[in-house]
């Protein structure tokens, strides 16, 4: 169809409910992200790369995580659409460049950029490799175990319980608003990506979500960074325990395999995960990789 008839189809349908020219056009063309607000104070972005959660405090903005240069620039302007007041607080939930790459559009704007120390250390790294270390903005503030601080009526808290996507992954807390990001701890439905070379480690990563279910009450959101495409990011406590068996099943099918005596690329050849077929999709081979490699390490 010539793109002119269709363009006067659409708006003919489009005219039929009563569109202005506007709207036709805004739907032609319609903003690449979307933002969706959880409470009247707080929301997501998403784009392209991992989530971002933001909050319009009386003290000043807080965002976590920043995806890629471009989208954070959009994310910024509808932002400063939305409030008047100053970036207060930015936060890495780990270090991969979908999370970091747009740190470099808050330089100057921003007064605390705070992440694991392990995040900063592997972006470094990272950049280094990569040759980009002037397109990087990295944290001004980093921790341990624990980290929090007092922004207006908000109480932002970082959790650190051990190696898991990476050996660097926080996991932030909104007390106030009781909103988790839980960065990639989570993969909702999709292959996760799974980071050796970052120090990542699949059995201490299940510990980690255990942990979380027990310390996050029943009232508390839970965002993620990554899902498959018909599954959302927002998230509960049975989707997080469901990632953490999830984890366990990759580990139990490669050790069960590799016992029976299967050539790597025999295992490979996978195409589920027995008892999480829940997880579909593209990207089966990155979790059996870092299983088998996790597996093997030792022997
Ligand atoms: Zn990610
Ligand atoms: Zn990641």
């Amino acid at each position: 169809m010539h793109r002119k008839t269709f363009i006067k189809n659409i708006a003919a349908t489009f005219g039929a409910l009563a569109l202005s020219n506007f709207d036709i056009i805004k739907a032609l063309a319609p903003d690449p992200f979307t933002i969706k607000m959880l409470n009247d104070t707080t929301g997501i972005f998403s784009e392209k790369g991992g989530t971002i959660l933001f909050q319009l405090n009386k003290k000043g903005i807080i965002v976590v995580d920043t995806q890629f240069a471009d989208t954070a620039a959009h994310l910024i302007e509808q932002l400063k659409n939305k409030s008047k007041k100053a970036f207060k607080l930015l936060v890495n939930t780990h270090h991969h460049g979908d999370h970091t790459s747009g740190n470099i559009a808050f330089k100057g704007i921003v007064d605390t950029i705070v992440a694991h120390k392990n995040s900063l250390t592997n972006q470094k790294a990272t950049a280094l490799k990569s040759k980009n270390e002037d397109k990087q903005l990295y944290a001004t503030e980093t921790f341990d175990t624990n980290w929090s601080k007092k922004i207006g009526k908000e109480k932002i808290t970082l959790h650190y319980f051990g190696a898991g996507h990476t050996n660097g992954d926080a996991i932030v807390h909104f007390e106030k608003a009781n909103i988790v990001h839980m960065g990639d701890l989570v993969f909702n439905r999709r292959h996760p990506y799974i980071d050796r070379p970052g120090g990542a480690n699949i059995a201490n990563w299940i510990t980690v979500l255990e942990k979380t279910v027990t310390t996050f009450n029943d009232d508390t959101k839970f965002i993620c960074g990554h899902c498959h495409k018909d599954y959302t990011v927002e998230i509960t406590k049975a989707d997080i325990s469901a990632f953490a068996n999830y984890l366990k099943n990759v580990l139990n099918f490669v050790s069960a395999e590799i016992k029976a005596g299967k050539t790597k690329a025999a295992i490979f050849k996978a195409t589920e995960i027995p008892g999480s077929e829940e997880w579909k999709g593209d990207g089966i081979e990155r979790p059996l990789t870092a299983a088998y490699e996790e597996l093997t390490a030792n022997t």
